[in-house]
């Protein structure tokens, strides 16, 4: 591996602290067993009085489909994780500008998180979610329809989070997964591929809408779409920020206030490599300015790695092609409010 890159000696994924309100949790954390192995998985509760349609299964959503074909309409799918911030909702603002009818997903992925991960206390809160979806836009629409399925309606054979546990099919995008992020959480692409793949068959939707703050993530999804001939057309949106410049993602509810506003040092060392870029088209170059900004802030040991890399091959790079340009992606664990750290992941393409 090509030495441009900063990678630490340990690279532990860190578990996330439980935040689940009260609320949420108790009724509805659900056990999946399989093979004798038991994964907590929390899931949706069931709508109260909801302002938007809620459907539970495939076939309601195939059912929903149809119709929408027959009255001859577009479909664009968001799909998440739940836990709505206003980034999810530049999706569905996007998805509702370009389609008929949009279905936004909500479902907390099992088979994408290891089993030292964060699957039992991801951040759900499913009315919130629901109320910021029904929310009109200036033309007086909605969300159309949510899907929220259960997890044995996406996994009817079980999904134990041990992967070498895990049978049936199960989609995986080699060559793209196993960089950057999937070096860290290596089951990490083949749980998106897969359950992407899922999303797609059952909604067939026109378009399907990602964000770039996941940058890998697109890679991975456009990929998948062309070599598995799926008729949608990926469209990515742009990543949406705090004030100041701080990527907005469900998991910065972990963050205390000072290590949210000291975070801001991460999209300025991105900043700073597309200036440093403008001078000087070697990788290094870009990835020293990079950890010196973050270093204004954090120590540099919590810096997981940065990297630059080709936009579609993901290859690492050692000089940046002008013509091409390259993304410049990272990982920084930045202290909580629990005493522990949350993995913070950005990018910016040059
Ligand atoms: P998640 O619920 O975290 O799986 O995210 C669902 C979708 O929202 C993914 O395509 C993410 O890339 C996208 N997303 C999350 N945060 C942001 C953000 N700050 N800006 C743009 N898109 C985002």
């Amino acid at each position: 591996m090509a030495s441009r890159s900063r990678w630490p000696s340990t690279r532990s994924v860190l578990r996330l602290f439980n935040l689940l309100p009260s609320y949420n949790l108790s009724p509805l954390l659900h056990t999946v067993r399989h093979n004798g192995t038991v994964a907590a998985a929390a899931e949706v509760p069931e709508s109260r009085k909801s302002p938007i349609q809620i459907l539970r299964t495939a076939a309601e959503v195939r059912s929903w489909r149809r119709e929408q074909l027959t009255k001859g309409l577009t479909v664009g799918l968001v799909p998440t994780m739940g836990a709505l911030h206003t980034g999810h909702m530049r999706l569905v603002q996007s998805s509702m500008r370009m389609n008929d009818a949009t279905m936004v997903s909500i479902f907390v992925n099992p088979s994408q998180f290891a089993p030292t991960e964060d699957l039992a206390s991801y951040p759900r809160d499913f009315d919130a979610d629901i109320e910021q979806l029904a929310a009109q836009d200036g033309d007086n629409r909605q969300v159309d329809v949510v899907f929220a399925p259960h997890v044995e309606e996406m996994y009817p054979n079980g999904i134990p989070l041990h992967i070498a546990e895990q049978k049936g099919a199960f989609v995986t995008v080699h060559g793209l997964s196993e960089q950057l992020e999937g070096r860290i959480r290596p089951q990490f692409f083949r749980g998106v591929a897969t359950v992407v793949s899922k999303l797609l068959n059952i909604v067939t939707p026109e378009r399907v809408y990602f964000g770039q703050k996941d940058i890998q993530q697109t890679v991975v999804v456009k990929r998948l779409v062309q070599d598995l001939c799926y008729g949608s057309v990926v469209h990515v949106v742009p990543t949406s920020r705090d004030a100041n410049g701080l990527a907005l993602s469900s998991r910065n509810a972990y963050l205390t206030e000072q290590t949210r506003q000291d975070a801001a040092v991460i999209y300025k060392g991105l900043q700073n490599a597309v200036m440093v870029y403008r001078q000087n088209t070697s990788a290094e170059k870009i990835i020293e300015a990079v950890v010196s900004t973050i270093t204004e802030k954090f120590d540099k040991e919590e810096i997981e790695y940065v990297c630059v890399n080709d936009k579609d091959t993901l290859e690492e790079l050692e000089t940046v092609h002008p013509l091409k340009g390259a993304i410049v992606s990272l990982a920084v664990r930045v202290p909580n409010k629990f005493g522990g750290k949350t993995r913070l992941i950005d990018n910016i393409l040059l």
